[in-house]
């Protein structure tokens, strides 16, 4: 399989590696992986580029759909989710991934985020988690953990972090999946479901940021950081024999939720129908009262 990908390049089927290269990641960086898991998984699926649209907003992150040979948009911070809204609106054939920070996503976007959820449109948001913002040079997230250190938080990290994918999976999601970027098959897989499924999914891709946040905390180089992801990290199926204090601190990977409820797009053409026969009949109610009666 591997071989056969190779032998084809893949990857240069979906990149505009004329246009937009070298890229701004930095080396060592879990966003090409997670960026690699994409296309591998929209290939996998055999969907034409022109039906897949994919829609950042600002961020390290932010800066996937301009490498990546789709429609894509560029926008801006935190309002990622309201533009997808919208093309999916005008669009419900489409694809329409989102690719967001935690930052990006969780607080200027965290109304959106929500919000998205409960009305569970089918999109597929899939946020990198890397506990920081990293283009902005490592200031504290609505993810990085209590008594983490970042560059506003020097003395340690007193806010609560959000658990990304219980809170969509509380607000009304369809598909809810947590993997990280370690465990790079396994999160190809959940991010083809999230695709496939109707209604809103989120694919949580636990990531790091060796530049910002792993330096000031210490935590060695991208290989360091990549190997804790693996040693951390436990299935859902493993946490679920834990006690709680068993699993705190711990990255649980697996998928949260996966259920079949009505998806906003469709809800909306329905409503649009109702409007329509109200219409249509009020317009014959009023033809028929303004014909003239028979003499
Ligand atoms: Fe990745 Fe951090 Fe560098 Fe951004 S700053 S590209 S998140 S390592």
């Amino acid at each position: 399989m591997l071989k056969e990908r190779e032998e084809r390049h893949l990857v240069y089927d979906y990149l505009r590696p004329k246009k937009k290269f070298p890229n701004v990641w930095c080396a060592g960086c879990g966003i090409g992986i997670v960026m690699g898991a994409i296309i591998r998984a929209v290939d996998g699926l055999g969907l034409a580029k022109d039906d897949v649209a994919m829609i950042s907003g600002i961020g390290c992150s932010g800066r996937m759909p301009v490498y990546l040979d789709f429609n894509t948009m560029h926008t801006t911070h935190g309002r990622a989710l309201a533009f997808a809204t919208g093309l999916k609106m005008v669009r419900p054939d489409m694809k329409v991934l989102v690719v967001m920070g935690d930052g990006d996503a969780l607080a200027i976007g965290g109304n959106h985020f929500i919000h998205a959820a409960r009305r569970n449109i089918g999109v597929t948001a899939i946020v990198i988690n890397n506990s920081t913002y990293g283009m902005t040079g490592g200031q504290y997230s609505p993810t990085t953990p209590i008594g983490a250190l970042a560059t506003t938080a020097l003395y340690g990290n007193v806010e609560q972090p959000f658990p990304i994918g219980e809170l969509a999976a509380a607000a009304g999601a369809a598909y809810v999946a947590r993997s990280t970027v370690y465990h790079v098959t396994e999160l190809e897989r959940y991010i083809a479901d999230g695709i496939q499924k109707k209604g809103f999914a989120l694919i949580e891709a636990v990531s790091y940021c060796h530049t910002t946040f792993g330096r000031l905390n210490k935590l060695g180089g991208a290989v360091d950081m990549m190997r804790a992801l693996k040693d951390n990290s436990i299935t859902l199926a493993a946490a679920e024999k834990l006690e709680p204090n068993e699993r705190a601190g711990r990255i649980v990977r697996g998928v949260l939720v996966n259920r079949d409820i009505p998806e906003y797009t469709d809800l909306y053409r329905q409503v649009i129908e109702r409007a329509q026969s109200a219409q249509t009949a009020t317009e014959a109610e009023g033809a028929k009262s303004r014909t003239p009666r028979s003499l």
